[in-house]
């Protein structure tokens, strides 16, 4: 249900303090209440327990606490698990819960579906709707942290904006949920922790050099041949190989950390030693590794996975000059929770 009230969440710690002062009340009540929100993730007012009645039920009258819900959960034969998250306007998104020996991953969206268009994706076959908001991308996480220690006895560990949507296209609210997610007044998590995978969109990722951050960077790149990527990603049209491996070396430069490129070989689209080639001198020019990965089946016949022995061509040539590449197993697929594989019935 949408309420006329204002969310609490969309407020910064200062503008509480100010709240309380403005009602007669001191400053640290705005503390106390910024804590249960983004350090306790509380749901309700009633939760805060050490807040009067009367303060609480001021609260009550002035903002509701609109909150996410998992609305279905399905779990595939390794261990993975997808959720439909369900924000306070009924519209749904998806989360994965990525467990691996060592480590379980939250796989999250930034936005409710996407605007690029990529061919190969399924999240792009659903139109953009809208943006997520700070406290909408802070929830997933809550909720997977929750099923990590549930299921696997411990924290989450990791978190990858690989979900649906593009966060580079929603660069604020990110940016404000990255930091209740890693503050020590949030959730404390480590920014090393935590990679943004993107299109590549040149202009903020040279924004985010800016500004200085401390998380990951991984760009889907797919070709390192323009008129391939293009067919691929329309977005190459806009900004082409040369405008993204300008925007990286300047990623480099600033913050010293090295890019991880996401690499899906296709059968006939980038499946020649001549797309490998290019990858190499593209990766030369830029420190960077890759993470090739196999192709998930959206169920339109246009795309399929290259054959392994072209995955392992790929290694062994990136390897033979000094750069590193992996192959990612496709986790989830069963239950459609692969990468690109997210799209929710939302009509
Ligand atoms: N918009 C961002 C975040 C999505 S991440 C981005 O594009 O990077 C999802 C990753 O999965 C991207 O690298 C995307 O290109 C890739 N992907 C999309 N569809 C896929 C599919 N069917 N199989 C494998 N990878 C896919």
């Amino acid at each position: 249900m949408i309420s006329d009230k204002k969310d609490i969440r969309a407020l910064t710690k200062e503008q509480l303090r100010d709240f309380f002062v403005s009602n007669n009340d001191k400053a640290f009540r705005g503390n106390q209440v910024y804590e249960w929100l983004w350090v306790k993730s509380a749901r309700s007012f009633e939760q805060m327990t050490n807040l009067s009645k009367q303060t609480r039920e001021m609260l009550e009258n002035n903002f509701v606490i609109n909150h996410v819900a998992v609305d279905k959960m399905q779990k595939s034969i390794d261990g993975t698990i997808k959720n439909a998250i369900k924000l306070h306007d009924d519209l749904l998104v998806e989360s994965v819960l990525i467990p691996t020996k060592k480590r379980t991953t939250a796989c999250i969206s930034s936005q409710v579906g996407c605007s690029l268009d990529c061919n190969f994706c399924a999240t792009a076959k659903l139109k953009r709707m809208r943006n997520l908001n700070a406290d909408e991308i802070y929830d997933q996480v809550v909720e997977i942290d929750k099923q990590s220690r549930l299921y696997h006895n411990h924290k989450l560990t990791n978190i990858v904006f690989m979900g649906m949507g593009e966060p580079l296209l929603n660069y604020k609210n990110v940016m404000t949920a990255i930091d209740k997610i890693t503050n020590d007044e949030g959730l404390g998590m480590s920014s090393k922790r935590i990679t943004l995978s993107t299109v590549g969109i040149p202009k903020m990722i040279k924004k985010m050099a800016d500004d200085d951050v401390k998380f990951n960077l991984a760009v889907s790149l797919h070709s390192a041949i323009n008129e391939v990527r293009s067919k691929l990603m329309p977005i190459n049209d806009k900004s082409n190989l040369e405008d993204l491996l300008e925007a990286l070396q300047y990623w480099y430069q600033k913050t010293k950390q090295k890019i991880t490129f996401e690499y899906v070989v296709f059968k006939g689209f980038n499946d020649k030693k001549k797309d490998i080639d290019a990858l190499v001198s593209y990766c030369k020019k830029v420190p960077s590794k890759v993470n090739l990965i196999t192709y998930n089946n959206i169920g339109d016949a246009e795309y399929q996975s290259a054959d392994g022995e072209i995955i392992e061509q790929y290694v062994q040539i990136l390897e033979a000059n000094n750069i590193i590449a992996k192959v990612r197993k496709s986790r989830g697929d069963d239950i459609d929770a692969a990468c690109g594989q997210l799209a929710n019935k939302m009509e």
